[in-house]
């Protein structure tokens, strides 16, 4: 099996196509270049252009980084602890991605309360209706897409309490952007943390925030990092430049796989493209007797899920079989990292490689 032919059913970063993949063949270039300024500014009006209907108000701004790197970036938002006013964070947590939210938090030592709910639950939004009330809270963080069980968080419902207490959102979409569905207006958002490969297919060491426009002209930056000062960055990018060496390269394949992504038929096309190969996955599981994960399957997203792993199948077998078979898949996280496997279907896959991938699934079994 040649590294080309393997099939990354992980969550990121994803199997690239060729198409993408040789334009990591470009030219060498020069941050400080009119040229590289040109490349940035073609990126940040395509990666604009991927929700046309709703971003109005709200700009891109690009770092190298992965998509920890644009969820810490993102929370130069809130104040630093001596301009809080006291105010807090609320953080809605069901998930690895939420608790990792308020961890950053604590490191950059700012107020936050975390409503959490078991990781097989949906978000608590009766305990945030209740927090939100008390009028302590300036932001509330959530993640869309929680990729620790695949489940896609009710933001439509959290939207309606951020606009009822008119608290701004900070979302975590980094497993969602260019996969699912966005309301920028109706959740009250912010801003959004995003990445290069996931959704979007391009190459892993660019990250990126989308956020309104008019905070960034109207606060202080919160930053408590000098690197990861999303003030700091946009200033510079305005006019197309970054204030430290952006992965160049990784830019180059990013503009490529904007392109694809137009050309196949924006975000749309590509979740109904995903929906189309988890239902596949999951239906094909089913009629070998796995489980889902979550037991309310319509609480899954379209990039990924999760399910129990069968009697008398561990998880080292199951992969280390597929990747023989040129399939890489997930493990649980946490405390479910021997109950359970993940199957994401982002990047270059499609119908063929899921129906090889069940056939491998069935023979491990037998
Ligand atoms: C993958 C992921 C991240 C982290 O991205 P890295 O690129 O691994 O830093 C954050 N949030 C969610 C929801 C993710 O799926």
């Amino acid at each position: 099996m040649s590294a080309q032919n393997v099939k990354l059913l992980n969550p990121g970063p994803v199997t690239l196509t060729e198409r993408v993949r040789k334009a990591l063949l470009e030219p060498d270039m020069c941050h400080r270049e009119a040229e590289f300024a040109a490349l940035s500014k073609s990126i940040l009006s395509k990666i604009s252009a991927v929700y046309t209907e709703s971003t109005e108000g709200y700009v891109p701004v690009l770092l190298t980084s992965s998509g920890t790197g644009a969820v810490e970036t993102m929370l130069s938002l809130v104040p630093r602890a001596s301009a809080e006013n006291g105010k807090k964070t609320l953080v809605v947590a069901n998930g690895v991605y939420g608790d990792r939210a308020a961890a950053m938090l604590t490191a950059q030592g700012k107020s936050h309360d975390v409503v959490a709910a078991p990781w097989t639950s949906p978000m608590d939004l009766a305990a945030v209706e209740k927090a939100l009330a008390t009028g302590l809270y300036a932001h509330v963080f959530a993640v869309h897409h929680e990729t620790t069980t695949g489940r896609l968080n009710d933001i439509d419902a959290l939207g309606v309490l951020c606009k009822k207490f008119d608290v701004p959102l900070l979302l975590d979409a980094v497993s969602s952007f260019a996969g699912e569905k966005i309301r920028f207006a109706e959740w009250n958002l912010l801003a959004c943390a995003a990445t290069a490969n996931k959704c979007l297919h391009g190459v892993p060491g660019i990250a990126f925030v989308l956020v309104k426009q008019e905070a960034l002209d109207s606060r202080e930056s919160g930053a408590t990092s000098v690197y990861l000062d999303l003030f700091r960055y946009r200033k510079e990018q305005k006019n197309g430049f970054s204030p430290f060496t952006q992965s160049v390269h990784v830019l180059f394949a990013l503009r490529e796989a904007l392109d694809e992504l137009a050309d196949a038929g924006g975000w749309e096309r590509r979740h109904q493209h995903y929906a189309a190969l988890t239902k596949q996955v999951r239906e094909g599981l089913y009629a070998l007797g796995i489980r889902s994960f979550l037991e309310d399957t319509g609480s899954y997203g379209s990039t990924l899920s999760s399910y129990r792993l069968p009697a008398g199948l561990t998880y080292d077998k199951l992969h280390d079989h597929l990747k023989n078979k040129g399939f890489v898949v997930y493990a649980g996280q946490g405390p479910f990292s021997g109950e359970m496997f993940r199957i994401a279907v982002m990047g270059d896959v499609d119908a063929s490689d899921m129906t090889r991938l069940l056939a491998e699934i069935r023979a491990v079994m037998a």
